[in-house]
């Protein structure tokens, strides 16, 4: 830290994304990415064409991969913003409807951005803790008295609310924001989408990264009302009006074409994952119900960190958190059954067993 940094800011914490070691090879279950490749229309789409026209901005309104987004869930294109990554959406969320009025309130094991967000912003947090089966109770949040911030399906426990829950929610907060966060909706929860034409106060986010296999692209975008979106586009062009690059716009647009191939993805990180839950079952481990595409475990044996740590030095890469109250747990990445199959392997070599 230099002896310049605002004030504001002493003793700030900043997000620490899993990490990417480049030391050797790893079998890398650690921050939830696609074990595929983008769809053939995606690699087809980043052409040399375009490439060339990088001398000039792109379009700031991001109009055709807007208009074939929401075509495709349904809504018209003021009902859509793009972001730089869903994590700049979030960021534009907690800075336009979070203040020294409006808290930030979110639960006390869920996306570790939430908290960094509203740190950066200087605004409070009230922190809603899950019930002891690390579930979010939706009536906890009833006159939230803030604006809500819920992954669902949570990340790093994969539990889902219903849709019924989170209308509740909706409901309970006719004064307030609820932003419903679903990075990893399609690999099994119920989405929210549908409520938007409904409540004034609902805005939807969703990721590329992670259900699209474009994590390298940063492409999320987030639905609401048009008023919201109107206030989303004000923080937009109030910080970086090109935040969308011309090689993503495309990549978005054309995975929005490609549904069959990503469904046929989903539909086999949801198999590897059905398989992976029983192989731990197996071994004995404790395993929560995931609607995402990873898995929550506690290993039977040993810590959470050591058995990340055992894991990494067999090559294998899961998430760790220290959080108290999950930090006998680890987080793994649902990636293909071989890459799953060198986790077991390398589990049971752990567990000093040779099946
Ligand atoms: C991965 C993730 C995001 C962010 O994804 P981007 O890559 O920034 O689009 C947002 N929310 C949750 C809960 C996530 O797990």
């Amino acid at each position: 830290m230099s002896s310049f940094l605002s004030g504001r800011f002493s003793g700030i914490e900043a997000y620490v994304p899993g990490e990417q070691p480049q030391d050797r090879s790893y079998v890398k279950l650690n921050t939830n990415e696609s074990p595929y490749p983008p769809s053939p229309g995606v690699l087809a789409a980043i052409n040399s064409a375009e490439v060339a026209r990088l001398n000039l901005y792109p379009d700031p309104d991001t109009r055709s991969a807007a208009l074939a987004i929401s075509g495709a869930l349904g809504l018209g294109p003021e009902n859509i913003i793009l972001g730089n990554g869903s994590d700049e959406l979030l960021a534009f969320a907690f800075q336009a409807f979070c203040d020294a009025k409006t808290p930030a309130v979110y639960a006390d094991i869920t996306y570790g951005f939430y908290s960094v967000y509203a740190r950066i912003n200087c605004v409070e947090s009230r922190v809603l803790p899950l019930d002891d089966t690390l579930r979010l109770v939706p009536s906890d949040y009833y006159g939230a008295g803030g604006t809500v911030f819920i992954a669902n399906p949570n990340s790093p426990t994969g539990r889902a609310v219903p849709l019924a829950g989170i209308e509740a929610i909706i409901r309970g907060n006719p004064g307030n924001v609820v932003v419903v966060d679903e990075a990893y909706a399609a690999f099994g929860a119920e989405s929210a989408v549908p409520l938007i034409a409904k409540y004034d106060n609902l805005i939807v986010v969703h990721t590329m990264s992670k259900s699209k296999n474009l994590a390298g692209a940063r492409v999320g975008y987030a639905m609401a009302r048009s008023e919201l979106i109107a206030d989303l586009n004000t923080m937009k062009f109030s910080f970086n009006p090109y935040n969308m690059n011309r090689l993503s716009l495309l990549a978005a647009e054309a995975a929005i074409n490609d549904s069959d191939y990503y469904e046929e993805c989903v539909a086999k990180i949801v198999s590897s994952r059905e398989r992976a839950v029983l192989a731990l079952y197996g071994r004995m481990f404790d395993v929560l119900p995931s609607r995402a595409n990873f898995l929550f475990a506690k290993p039977s044996f040993g810590s959470g960190r050591d058995y990340y740590l055992g894991l990494k030095e067999r090559g294998v890469l899961v998430r760790h958190l220290p959080q108290e109250r999950i930090k006998d747990y680890v987080r793994i990445t649902i990636g293909t059954d071989e890459q799953m199959d060198a986790l077991l392997a390398a589990t049971d070599d752990m567990m000093g067993k040779n099946r």
